[in-house]
């Protein structure tokens, strides 16, 4: 597409997301049945979740906690009686034909969630957050006969959903990336999703439109679908915003229509004219009594909220005077945060230990396949007390590191078993000095002949001359007195 980067300038994207978050509860919304996933296909099911006639449905308490935790915690009024409606439509997954959802009395309202740390970046408003049912899958492949047949798993139907739908506050793919990675770390802190978007467990559906920059009216929207990774989203915004500037520089209009992204040819495309809410004949569900939260239980529900994470990050910023950036890393999960406050609680190092945590031993979990953490927080303090005691070096640190995480070692034991122990004996240091500059004497004309630059060489022929145990500070120190000459 050719949209160039001065007409780009002339536009402003207006994007609003809905999300869907499949909440952890063990059984489904309305009936008892269990939502694990992965299970053979239609073992999780019972009448009310296959729609068999007459099957009543019995709303989930836990659902219910869970959707006042998201509501809560993105700053929406929770409504004091809410209700439940049928959104009629027909897809072979709907046993039912109809998904129970909430439409005009939704479960809450008028929230926001800020893009920055706490009480910084921008706001975008949360319109309202409801309850629904998921509805089952339908199996395109893997059968024998799946040219010519599909199948259907149950197993999804009756899982609870909340929906978070937003305001159009958002302006580029890169805001609507942060929007939704926040969105994201507040329900993993929550515990009330895991959030997996390839398992489906976080869905996002994203509606843009584009106007000239300036103009204050909405220009017409479409909705994109079928995003299922982050970077979908960002590039399936990217390619339909500059689509829509097209279509309008070309002196078209834009439809209103729902579109799918397709990753494979990194495009939209058109999937259907949008429908509307009068096509869905919504009305409230009789099987079902209004939901009635009272203050005492909003009250419970807020007490058991912990620590969000954008107050974390702002208080680690303030109390371990750690970079921005690591606050945020750090506090992305609620288990790294806590393994990072209890490492530097022990080692009495926070800046050293975020160091470590966002870089090491990240790497090393990578590499060896192993789950955080790897090694216990009270192993991870101690070894960064000897190094901080320079009792070993950085280098030394590092391998004693990886061979924790392969040995469940201390670092102590390690240190013992290897005679690892860094040398800061200065007379011992100059001793190898002596023998290194001794050996070499046509660098040590080069150096003295200016070529400064030759102590790096030095310094590694005493690192290894030592196995790495020599304090390289204190070695580069005795380099240039001995070099002096
Ligand atoms: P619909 O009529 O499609 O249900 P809603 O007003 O309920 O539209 O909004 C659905 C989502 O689309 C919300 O996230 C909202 O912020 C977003 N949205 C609404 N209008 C626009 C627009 N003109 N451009 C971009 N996003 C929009
Ligand atoms: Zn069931
Ligand atoms: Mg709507």
């Amino acid at each position: 597409m050719g949209v160039s980067p001065d007409v780009r300038a002339q536009y402003e994207a207006v994007i609003g997301l809905e999300v869907h978050v499949q909440l952890l509860t063990k059984s489904k919304i309305f009936c008892s049945c269990s939502t694990r996933f992965g299970d053979p296909p239609n073992q999780n099911t019972c009448p009310v979740c296959l729609g068999l006639p007459g099957a009543l449905p019995v709303l989930n308490r836990e659902a219910v906690t869970m959707a006042m935790k998201a509501a809560l915690a993105l700053n929406c009024a929770i409504n004091p009686r809410s209700r439940f409606a049928r959104k009629n439509y027909f897809y072979p997954d709907l046993p039912k034909g109809y998904q129970i959802s909430q439409y005009d009395e939704p479960l809450a309202e008028s929230g926001w969630i800020g893009l920055g740390t706490d009480g910084t970046g921008k706001r975008v408003g949360i319109t309202r957050v409801h309850l629904e049912e998921d509805a089952g899958k339908s199996l395109h492949e893997g059968f024998p006969d799946s040219d010519s047949k599909s199948y259907i798993d149950l197993n999804r139907s009756g899982v609870p959903l909340i929906e978070i739908v937003s305001e159009p506050d958002l302006s580029t793919p890169e805001e609507a990336h942060t929007y939704l990675t926040r969105l994201r770390t507040l329900m993993l802190y929550l515990e009330i999703s895991d959030c997996n978007m390839e398992e489906g467990s976080l869905r996002c559906d994203a509606n843009v439109s584009v106007r000239r920059r300036g103009a204050t009216g909405l220009g017409t929207k479409t909705e994109v679908k079928n995003l299922n990774s982050f970077r979908f989203l960002q590039k399936a915004l990217a390619y339909e915003i500059d689509r829509q500037i097209e279509v309008i520089e070309g002196g078209g209009e834009i439809t209103q229509e729902t579109r799918l992204w397709d990753s494979r040819e990194q495009r939209t495309y058109g999937m259907r004219s949008k429908e509307f809410a009068h096509d869905y004949r919504y009305f409230p569900e009789p099987d079902l009594l209004p939901l009635v939260i009272s203050e005492a239980w909003k009250d419970e529900v807020r007490r058991c909220l912990p620590e969000l994470p954008q107050a974390r990050e702002s208080r680690f910023i303030t109390q371990y005077a750690i970079p921005n950036q690591d606050a945020y890393l750090l506090c992305q999960s609620r288990a790294v945060a806590d393994y990072f406050e209890e490492v530097a609680r022990l080692s009495g190092e926070p800046k050293l230990t975020a160091n470590w945590i966002l870089n090491d031993l990240a790497f090393l979990l990578q590499e060896n396949a192993k789950p955080f953490p790897g090694v216990s927080a009270s192993n991870l303090a101690a070894l960064l007390a000897l190094l901080q005691k320079r009792e070993i070096s950085g280098p030394m640190a590092k391998e004693i590191l990886a061979e924790m995480i392969r040995t469940e070692k201390s670092a102590a034991e390690i240190v013992a078993a290897k005679g690892l122990r860094q040398i800061n004996d200065a007379e011992q240091i100059a001793a190898t000095v002596r023998e290194v500059v001794a050996a070499n004497p046509k660098q040590v004309e080069q150096y003295r002949s200016g070529k400064t630059a030759t102590l790096g060489w030095f310094v590694g022929q005493v690192m290894k001359a030592t196995r790495g145990q020599a304090n390289p500070q204190l070695v580069q120190e005795v380099l240039k007195r001995e070099l002096a000459g």
